[in-house]
């Protein structure tokens, strides 16, 4: 399969009041006009991940040739970190009222915004449901009451607008949807959910206001009965896909749409940096506990190509989060920061080569940081007797305690630079066999 490098990457940033994490906006563009744009919202309700690792992928792997699509994967991130439905109450059911100051107010005025967009023709909130809808009962997970594996709509048509027709478009989507089942009872059908005159809970949802607005909207529901998250992704993608399809939009992706390949694309978790530039982190293979991690006192900013990387501080610890999933937890060393050190030298297996402050390197047998005037060096893992700044030394992995290595496989070891007692930055050096 080949890997897709990707130049994106979500800064991070949080609210002044209300909700603690911000949601990232990808507006993934094709630059004609003219075309149609699908608003995709993951992770409205925190503890459906089905409904926000599939926009995770869509926007880290998908590139859009016709037409556009707009991904809010992360709408509910405060929920999603703490894997609840809603911290704040059911954000999908403040669409119609919501008081100013609740802590949602800020994120579902945006999101109302976003849908009522002149560019946007159609909006697809994703979730996870329970069970499996069927319009016969068959038995406590099979029936009417159930909602996996469907397309709900609130109406079966919304007269004079374009994509109005939902109960045919959903009709034909699930019908696509449904050739190469990973299992045959996984079939998706349509719910109609009639929400004006039958479902009070559903006319303060995100779809209903969209309904109510003449604009079309749709909600995704993969099972919460299926507990194999790449199964659930992978619906969603094929659904999403085919909402795409009937919409003319147009995209490439690096990657076969297959279980097996999402599955391998959602253990790459991403890298991390903190703050941007002076430190990075590699995060699929970090260890879950990591000391001595210089976190600036000051401010905190950090930046992730996955926009399901969240930062969580709790004392003096920081906890990285992927969704719902922890990490690694760091135990911070708090201190000033110093941003004089940009490039730094060194021997790889004795070879001259020059390392970014922030970068990981590769070496196999050694290396060995050449002298700064001015700054002290700090391999984390190594000591001796009398050396106050560990550059011009030779370093071999069997002199480096493999417990402060920061990956599990104990390869990669962190090296520090400071001014003064002011941190300049950090490299990260990895042995390869
Ligand atoms: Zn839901």
């Amino acid at each position: 399969m080949k890997k897709c490098y990707l130049a994106l990457s979500f800064l991070l940033s949080t609210y002044a009041f209300g909700a603690n994490l911000h949601y990232s906006l990808i507006q993934k563009e094709s630059g004609q006009k003219e075309e149609s744009t699908l608003l995709v919202i993951g992770g409205i309700h925190g503890d459906e991940p089905g409904g926000y690792f599939a926009p995770m992928l869509l926007a880290k792997y998908y590139t859009i040739v016709r037409g556009n699509l707009w991904i809010v994967p992360n709408v509910n991130f405060d929920s999603i970190v703490q894997n609840k439905r809603g911290i704040y109450g059911d954000m999908n059911r403040k669409f119609a009222t919501i008081d100013a100051k609740d802590k949602d107010f800020e994120i579902v005025t945006d999101i109302k915004k976003l849908i009522l967009d002149p560019r946007v023709d159609l909006t697809l909130n994703l979730h996870d449901g329970h069970g499996f809808y069927r319009t016969k009962t068959i038995d406590k997970n099979f029936n009417p009451k159930a909602w996996g594996q469907a397309t709900i709509i609130d109406q079966q048509t919304i007269p004079n607008a374009k994509y109005g027709n939902l109960a045919h478009i959903a009709q034909k989507v699930n019908q696509e949807t449904n050739i190469d089942l990973i299992e045959d009872v996984h079939e998706f059908n349509v719910k109609n959910t009639n929400t004006k005159d039958k479902d009070k809970a559903m006319q303060q949802s995100l779809t209903y206001f969209s309904i109510k607005n003449n604009k079309p909207a749709f909600a995704i529901e993969t099972s919460k009965n299926i507990t194999e998250l790449s199964h659930k992704v992978f619906y969603q993608l094929k659904t999403i896909e085919k909402f795409m399809h009937e919409m003319n939009i147009e995209f490439s992706r690096s990657f076969e749409l297959s279980e097996a390949n999402i599955q391998t694309l959602l253990a790459d978790v991403g890298s991390l940096e903190i703050p941007p530039t002076k430190i990075m982190l590699e995060l699929s293979n970090l260890k879950p506990y990591i000391r001595f991690f210089p976190i600036n006192k000051e401010t905190f900013h950090y930046k992730s190509d996955n926009p399901l990387v969240a930062v969580l501080k709790e004392k003096d610890e920081y906890k990285i989060m992927n969704g719902n999933k922890l990490i690694s937890t760091l135990k911070a060393d708090m201190m000033e920061f110093d941003d004089s050190l940009d490039e730094i030298n060194l021997l790889l297996d004795g070879e001259k080569a020059r390392a970014k402050i922030g970068s990981l390197i590769y070496t196999h047998k050694s290396f060995e940081i050449a002298p700064i005037q001015g700054y002290r060096i700090n391999v984390i893992g190594y000591s001796k007797e009398g050396v106050i700044s560990e550059d011009g030394i030779e370093i071999e992995p069997s002199a480096l305690m493999k417990s402060y290595a920061i990956d599990k496989q104990e390869r990669t070891y962190m090296v520090h630079f400071y001014k003064d007692k002011k941190f300049c930055g950090m490299i990260n050096i990895q042995f390869k066999p």
